[in-house]
């Protein structure tokens, strides 16, 4: 019997003889990481993506720490998007067939409310749903969660992403503290830290993954000839790599602002982040570009402090960053949480000195590589897959982003995957969605099928 062999584990041994009908003949790193964990009782945070086997971790716990005899709601699933909780709710069901009678419910944003009453009357063990209806369903006191023993949050990157955090905090506040907590997220950004930190006992991390390795992380130095040239050469580095989400740094906030007037009058999606934009316009940006309908932020250092991006997919530096510190640091917002993650550098003679120390701080030489054919130019230049909606309603109008989404997947509606992260402000709400489906959607969203309203939307 192997470490990695389910039977190495105190689970039903139903359970087991299940997994071996299903072809899981072995556990997944991340199963082999956290399953001995969960089965312990121990509150657990995961890094792990859709593809990791992760479903069947927490599935597996919860499956064997429910009394099905209790016909009870025991455990609670939240997931970012209906597409998953279905998924995960299959996955379950699956790895749960050998024992009889188990119920698990899906409750969803973007499904009729009546019938998800009708199923939560006839009871349930087990539900997994999204975090606006679940909250729908607690305030209409349709939704008891007395019973629930085991919190499962999946995907909890993406839930903040998509601004659930009020839902979730209102959905966690109804369910004893007396319980296992597990969370699974692709990323770590500080908001997941603060959240586990308040809701979770001691919890223990596993990770699959390194989250950030230097080695992930390809350096490429580019040769410009002088200044003028520099631009050109970014010009071709973006049209070569077309990152879908990039930041170019450079030394001064006019530089900045220049090189995004520059790329934006070539026709690339970008805009500059400075220290002497308005907070309206800053806030604007930073949502286009989280959200993906920007590809190309170019920000001075100072103005990108306090970004909290995860999946940079490039950092360019126009130019070396005046210390060393900085640009290692620069290079280190790419290729985090074991993505894999591009920093591209262009230098002129007049550098060569700073290369030298950065070669010497990194103890490592880099060698300039060609610059991409000139023919580049010739192209069409790259646009980002998503467009932003703006809706002329937020928070003080007690929009929320089931709502949003709900309106836009609904009857005749577009599809989850279609539909980006959805921010919202106190009078303002943005929602990214796919560029083919944009102006479909912006008709579902002022059509009056939002909260019953017709809040007006447009795109930005
Ligand atoms: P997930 O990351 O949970 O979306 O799972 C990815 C896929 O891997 C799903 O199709 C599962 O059915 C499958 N899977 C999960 N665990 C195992 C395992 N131990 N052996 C083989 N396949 C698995």
């Amino acid at each position: 019997m192997s470490q990695t062999d389910f039977s190495s584990l105190t689970l039903n041994p139903a359970l087991v003889e299940n997994l071996s009908t299903l072809g899981y003949t072995s556990m997944t790193p991340i199963q082999e990481q956290s399953l001995p964990l969960i089965l312990q009782g121990k509150d657990v945070i995961a890094q792990g993506q859709t593809g990791s086997g992760k479903t069947a971790a927490f599935g597996l716990g919860l499956l064997e720490k429910l009394n099905v005899k209790r016909f009870r709601i025991q455990s609670l699933v939240l997931c970012p998007t209906r597409e998953l909780a279905d998924q995960v709710a299959k996955e379950i069901r699956k790895l749960g067939r050998s024992i009889h009678n188990i119920k698990v419910l899906t409750l969803c944003g973007g499904m009729p409310f009546g019938p998800q009453v009708g199923s939560l009357e006839h009871g349930a063990h087990i539900i997994v749903g999204t975090p606006g209806r679940i909250e729908d369903h607690l305030g209409k006191g349709t939704l008891r969660l007395d019973d629930v023993n085991l919190l499962v949050l999946d995907e909890a990157d993406r839930m903040l992403e998509m601004g659930f955090q009020s839902q979730l905090d209102n959905i966690i506040d109804r369910i004893s503290m007396d319980r296992q907590t597990l969370m699974f997220s692709a990323t770590f950004p500080n908001q997941i830290k603060a959240i586990a930190k308040r809701i979770m006992k001691q919890p223990v991390t596993v990770q699959v993954e390194s989250t950030h390795d230097n080695s992930t992380i390809q350096q490429h130095l580019f040769k410009a000839d002088d200044d003028l040239h520099r631009l050109t050469v970014l010009r071709l580095l973006l049209q070569q790599y077309q990152p879908e989400s990039a930041v170019v740094f450079c030394n001064t906030k006019v530089e900045t602002q220049k090189v995004a007037d520059e790329l934006s009058y070539f026709g690339f999606s970008v805009m500059a982040l400075h220290g002497d934009l308005e907070q309206r316009d800053r806030d604007q940006t930073l949502v286009r570009f989280v959200n993906k309908s920007i590809s190309i932020l170019v920000a001075t250092d100072v103005a990108a402090r306090g970004l909290d991006i995860e999946s940079l997919d490039a950092v360019i530096n126009f130019q070396i960053a005046r210390e060393i510190e900085v640009h290692v640091h620069r290079i280190g917002r790419t290729g985090r949480a074991g993505n894999k993650g591009i920093a591209l550098t262009i230098i002129t003679d007049k550098e060569k000195f700073k290369l030298a120390k950065l070669e010497d701080f990194l103890q490592t030489s880099i060698d300039p590589e060609p610059i991409p054919s000139i023919n580049l130019l010739d192209k069409p230049t790259y646009q980002p897959s998503m467009v932003t909606l703006q809706i002329d309603g937020g928070k003080k109008q007690k929009l929320r982003p089931g709502d949003i989404l709900g309106a836009l997947t609904g009857k005749d509606g577009i599809t989850g995957k279609q539909v980006g992260k959805i921010q919202l402000f106190p009078n303002k709400a943005y929602v990214a969605v796919n560029r083919e489906v944009a102006q479909y959607a912006l008709r579902k969203l002022t059509d009056g099928k939002l909260k019953g309203r017709a809040f007006r939307a447009r795109e930005i």
